[in-house]
């Protein structure tokens, strides 16, 4: 909400707490100070003229002197004395039968509205907050005021009735108030009182006279709230409620009575959500007074009962919470946070975010600990046991232990001493059949908690959705839910329930996300920039740093959350899209492309007028995405769509295609064969896919003689090594070595001598499209942030790691398998497996991008796994990002339900057993440079030929031997049954064998 709606309770005695002398605790009320005041005015000369007598209890030795205020007189039990003001307090002398001190003071406060002064005396009248007269330093004590005020005006202050007395040109006004108060508060105008009755209850408006049409409508919101809160927890406290104006902009709360702002009390919402929470006040700060030594719960608390709870009345308590958690994630970071106990007061956002936002998702999960009904009991026994003394934390940890029969110490302390929110994280999908039903197996990780936590889940089945509660114990833990339907999804805390990070695709790119980045900056205008000029200072005070359009480009684009100002050329399709023909005030935010962490704003403007008309109210609307102003005036504003909690697949159900269209393989080809690149997935290890691939490559071969192929198979650093293999200066052995093939694929390289032996009988260019494997795991491992500046060179300028439907599947491959798009095992860490993938995909897209800009007349076909092509979210949409050129997705038979949007074409390949790796069917050991026989599998070839445990192998062929990789190209070039001579040493001789090959068994190679 905007700090002007943050409505809150004075906290103008904290500061003279939390800095002055502790009394032990609350005495019997006799052994309180008791003051009483008398005030009076020359409004013309600012001045305020009063007199205090006290009855101050031996306890307490200071008095407080107010701000800039003169004592005139001062005397202890009628003697006169000295009052010697030393940093703003006077030491009461020793005096062994004091029983009353009198003071008389004057003091000057202006009237400049614009300064932040709490006091202002002037011809509009009186308005004193703080520090307005001397008092005993106490943290309660008793008050009563006596007003002199001139005709025509109405004074406030605390109280339960009040009582006047014409007296000529002036009033006298007492305010009787009977309860102890740490501080009291005066306003004096020409105000137009109006009154009504809500029970006991006198109720009151005092509005400035051009305001007081707005009473009815204030008047009967105080009885609707009056009304809701006694319901909630027990009678009002006090005899009397009035709404004041101010004229300071001021959202205050004191006992029996809120000061408002004009400027606030005439916005439409004030009357429906800001005054519920201050009168809710006047239970939780006003009557039950906070310990602010110890933390300030009543804001967190009247949030959640005020502002929170109209929203949950309209079935929108889940958004509320989901905002909260929002803003907390936008403004709280790690050099402002601080955890709910530290929080004592403030309108700074990250403050807020704490001690209203966090705290009252606080209190709404120890509502769902204790359960509605000892909550409810809790809050009515804190707001009567509690009433008019100090409260801490503590005391309400008594209070709700109590009511719910469970000690919730543990809690307490968890949730008030720590920072940050928790984290809830599930992986190890697996769903079985175990009976009738099935049953869901999942592994769950709660992080930054206290346990156990219970984690709301819904699961979805076809025609249902179920809410289980889940009891985490442990921080992490395998849980199993019994089901009686299939379960489609699976959605973690769609509630908000719980003080949590959001999931990435539950988070929504929205203004509050560029106010609170600590990167944020501006982008100044490419032209008009005198436009912008006053929102620029804005920006500025509030932290923006500045950049000019000039040292921004994508290579730097991803490391900031930037704000461009007015139109912009270079890096357009990175940034928000912009109305053709803007108008009036346009703003829109959205995710940074290169880095998810971060946003980019666009804001376009017509003009000057149009700038300073929204430029200051923009800060108010940090929870949408898109926001138009036309004439200062707000007429659009939109908040991006986002997952609703944390959403996990579970299994798809089965889809079907009607078979209007079976195709021939050739007929496809035809179908693609105008695209520039054709891609072709397959899954590595079926042969069927490979065959598929072959005759799409010698069907577009026919059509385009310039034509390349792609492939995943070999990394671009080995380029050469296809070159020379293609043009024929080398020979395949030599081939699979330069390209260290076995090093870097480890697939039988009978799947691809087809293809290859095609390309290079035809010279069609085969382009290797793949990353440094190395660097990939690296990536997988540490994460982009841990590569050396020369690796960083070695990857792709543009890596696009926003793309949630990508990202999500990617992550219920994580979730279910545990494996990479590859089937390697893959890291912990889902991020870093994310990036490692994008690194890939980027890295094959900039490898086919390249090609096809030095040779614009070619035609590709890309062969690469199908999880890397599927709804072209991988490489081909990477491609088409950049150089736009069309393209064709054919898949092979993906095993899985069929979604739209998926492929062009999906083939269903024969299933064709691949010519099989022939084996010598002995198991090496490569220490000390040499490769030994360490022993033999089933029916080895090699040990039919004599062969011995301890050999060394030296040759093959007449060919020398030094390493596995040697052995492995030699053998991939041969075939099952072709007998080999193999060069031993054995002992001291050298033995030579001949060994027929073998297939490869389950018992070695
Ligand atoms: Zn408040």
């Amino acid at each position: 909400m905007a700090s002007m709606q943050k409505i809150r309770v004075a906290l103008i005695g904290c500061l003279v707490m939390a800095g002055g002398l502790w009394l032990s605790s609350l005495g019997a009320a006799a052994s309180l100070p008791q003051h009483r005041i008398t005030i009076s005015f020359d409004l013309p000369k600012h001045r305020i003229y009063g007199t205090v007598d006290a009855t101050i209890p031996q306890s307490v030795q200071t008095i407080l002197a107010g701000k800039g205020l003169r004592i005139t007189k001062f005397s202890i039990n009628g003697e006169a004395a000295v009052a010697k003001v030393e940093d703003g307090r006077i030491k009461l002398p020793f005096h062994p039968d004091r029983t009353h001190v009198r003071l008389e003071y004057e003091g000057v406060f202006s009237d400049d509205e614009g300064s932040s002064v709490e006091n202002i005396i002037g011809a509009k009248g009186a308005f004193l907050l703080d520090g307005w007269y001397p008092a005993a330093e106490a943290e309660l004590a008793h008050f009563s005021l006596e007003a002199r005020v001139p005709k025509g005006f109405h004074g406030v202050s605390e109280a339960e009735t009040i009582t006047t007395h014409e007296t000529g040109e002036e009033r006298l006004e007492v305010f009787h108030f009977p309860h102890p108060v740490p501080h009291i508060h005066f306003v004096m105008a020409p105000y137009v009182v109006n009154k009504d009755r809500h029970g006991d209850v006198e109720v009151a408006t005092y509005l400035l006279p051009e305001d007081k049409d707005l009473s009815g409508r204030y008047l009967a919101y105080i009885k609707k709230y009056l009304g809701m809160y006694e319901d909630m927890l027990g009678p009002y406290p006090f005899r009397r409620f009035a709404v004041v104006e101010n004229i300071l902009p001021t959202g205050y709360g004191m006992p029996t009575f809120t000061l408002l702002g004009r400027q606030v009390l005439k916005l439409p919402f004030i009357p429906e959500t800001s005054l519920g929470h201050e009168i809710l006040h006047s239970w939780f700060g006003n009557s039950v007074y906070v310990d602010y030594a110890k933390g300030n719960w009543s804001e967190g608390l009247t949030s959640y009962l005020a502002d929170h709870y109209y929203d949950a009345l309209q079935e929108k308590g889940w958004q509320h919470r989901k905002k909260i958690i929002e803003s907390y994630e936008s403004y709280v970071h790690q050099d402002n946070e601080i955890p709910i106990r530290e929080f004592v007061s403030g309108n700074d956002r990250a403050l807020g975010a704490v001690g209203y936002g966090k705290t009252a998702m606080f209190f709404h999960m120890l509502k769902k600990r204790a359960g509605e009904k000892a909550f409810g009991e809790g809050l009515k026994r804190l707001a009567q046991e509690q009433r008019f003394r100090i409260t801490s934390w503590q005391d309400l940890e008594g209070i709700f232990s109590n009511t719910a029969g469970e000690d919730f110490s543990g809690f307490f302390t968890f949730w008030l001493n720590n920072k940050g929110a928790m984290a809830v994280n599930l992986s190890k999908i697996r769903l079985s059949r175990p009976g009738s039903g099935y049953n869901l197996q999942f592994e769950i990780r709660v992080a930054n908690s206290t346990m156990p936590v219970f984690i709301p889940v819904v699961i979805h089945t076809e025609n249902k959705q179920e809410k289980h509660i889940l009891p985490v114990s442990a921080a992490e833990q395998t849980l199993s839910l019994p089901l009686k339907e299939r379960p489609q999804k699976m959605v973690v805390d769609p509630d908000y329930e719980l003080f949590r990070r959001l999931d990435p695709p539950e988070r929504r790119a929205v203004l509050s996300r560029l106010l609170g980045d600590p990167t944020r900056t501006i982008v100044l205008p490419e032209t008009n920039q005198e436009i912008y000029e006053i929102l620029i200072q804005e920006l500025q005070s509030q932290g923006f740093k500045t950049a000019s359009a000039e040292e921004i480009d994508h290579s730097n684009l991803g490391e900031k959350s930037f704000l461009f100002l007015g139109p912009q050329t270079e890096l357009k399709s990175f940034l928000p899209e912009a109305p053709e023909n803007p108008t009036g005030f346009f703003l829109q935010i959205r995710k940074n492309i290169l880095n998810p962490k971060r946003v980019l704003g666009l804001i376009l403007a017509e003009d000057t007028g149009e700038v300073n008309g929204a430029g200051r109210k923009l800060f108010h609307y940090g929870q949408y995405s898109k926001l138009q102003f036309s004439g200062g005036k707000n007429v659009e504003k939109e908040t991006e769509a986002s997952d609703r909690g944390i959403q996990l697949e579970v299994g798809r159900p089965a889809t079907g295609i009607a078979l209007e269209a079976v195709l021939p393989l050739s007929k496809i080809a035809s179908r693609v064969a105008d695209k520039t690149i054709v891609y072709v997935g397959e899954k590595h290890d079926r042969y069927g896919d490979h065959l598929v691939q072959l005759e799409m490559i010698q069907a577009l071969h026919r059509r385009h003689p310039k034509l390349a192929i792609g492939m995943e198979m070999f990394q671009r650093r080995y380029q050469k090594s296809l070159d020379d293999y293609i043009s024929g200066a080398t020979d395949t052995q030599t081939f699979l070595k330069e390209s260290h093939y076995f090093n870097t694929w480890r697939f039988n390289y009978h799947l691809y001598e087809d293809i290859l032996q095609y390309a290079r009988a035809n010279r069609i260019p085969v382009v290797a499209l793949n990353q440094d494997h190395e660097l990939v795991r690296k990536v997988a491992n540490e994460g982009l942030e841990n590569l050396s500046p020369e690796e960083k060179g070695r990857i792709p300028g543009e890596l696009i790691l926003d793309d949630e439907p990508y990202k999500k599947r990617l992550r219920s491959v994580f979730e279910m398998h545990q494996t990479n798009l590859d089937g390697d095992s893959i890291p912990q860490e889902f991020e870093y497996f994310h990036q490692a993938q994008i690194l890939w995909d980027e890295t094959m897209a900039e490898s086919i991008a390249n090609f096809l800009t030095d040779r614009p007349d070619y035609h590709m076909v890309v062969l690469a796994g199908s999880g890397h092509l599927a709804f072209g979210v991988g490489i081909p949409k990477r491609v088409h990002r950049r150089i736009g050129k069309d393209y064709a997705i054919i898949l092979p038979d993906p095993g899985e339900p069929l979604e739209l949007g998926l492929a062009d074409f999906i083939i269903f390949p024969t299933e064709v057993q691949a010519p099989e790796d022939a084996k010598l069917g002995i198991m090496l050991d490569s220490s000390d440079g040499l490769l030994t026989v360490a022993g033999f599998s089933r029916g080895s070839g090699a040990e039919k030929a004599g062969m011995e445990k301890g050999d060394i192998v030296l040759a093959v062929d007449g060919q020398k031997v030094e390493d596995f990789d040697d052995l492995r190209v030699f053998l991939a070039t041969k075939h099952v049954g072709d007998v080999v001579r193999l060069k031993v040493r054995r002992d001291k001789s050298t033995v030579e064998l001949d060994v027929e090959l073998g297939a490869p068994s389950r018992h070695g190679r």
